[in-house]
């Protein structure tokens, strides 16, 4: 039962966002960060991630936090956006092992989608070139101001 369990503190990104693993990092204030996938579908492929709660999923989180985060995904999708120029982006989540989630702090995925250009497999593959995300992860920062 993945769906509901409790949260588990060494989770990858809760080691993330405590800075215990690296991550290419886009954007972070007090309410979230936002971090390049180690495994894109897509050329800038992006995560954002609640800080300071203990959320597995969206379901978890607790509401009144919701709206402040939610910000944070827009306004990063928007700088993917801005910054990568895709045709289109997917912005999704999964909740539970069932539905997709293969990590268990609430995430969110900012996913551009070229026309001609299929997708990578979710959550697998060859892990990226870091350079190569440290190169678009400062696309997508610049946009950031
Ligand atoms: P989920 O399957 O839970 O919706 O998404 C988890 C995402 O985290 C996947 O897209 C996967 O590629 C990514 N991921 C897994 N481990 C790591 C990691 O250590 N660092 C980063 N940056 N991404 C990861």
């Amino acid at each position: 039962m993945t769906l509901h369990a409790d949260y588990d503190p060494d989770n990858i990104f809760a080691k993330i966002v405590r800075g215990e693993m690296p991550s290419v990092k886009v954007f972070e204030d007090e309410t979230a960060l936002a971090f390049m996938d180690v495994f894109p579908q897509s050329e800038g492929h992006t995560l954002i991630i609640p800080k300071e709660v203990q959320a597995r999923n969206f379901l978890d989180m607790p509401t009144e936090r919701v709206g402040a985060y939610m910000e944070r995904v827009q306004t990063v999708a928007r700088a993917v956006e801005k910054a990568l120029n895709p045709d289109g982006v997917v912005v999704t989540q999964f909740n539970g092992a069932p539905a997709g989630q293969t990590v268990f702090h609430l995430h969110f995925h900012v996913i551009p989608r070229w026309t001609d250009k299929a997708l990578s497999g979710h959550a697998s593959g060859q892990m990226a070139d870091i350079s190569n995300l440290e190169a678009i992860a400062a696309k997508i920062r610049a946009e950031l101001g």
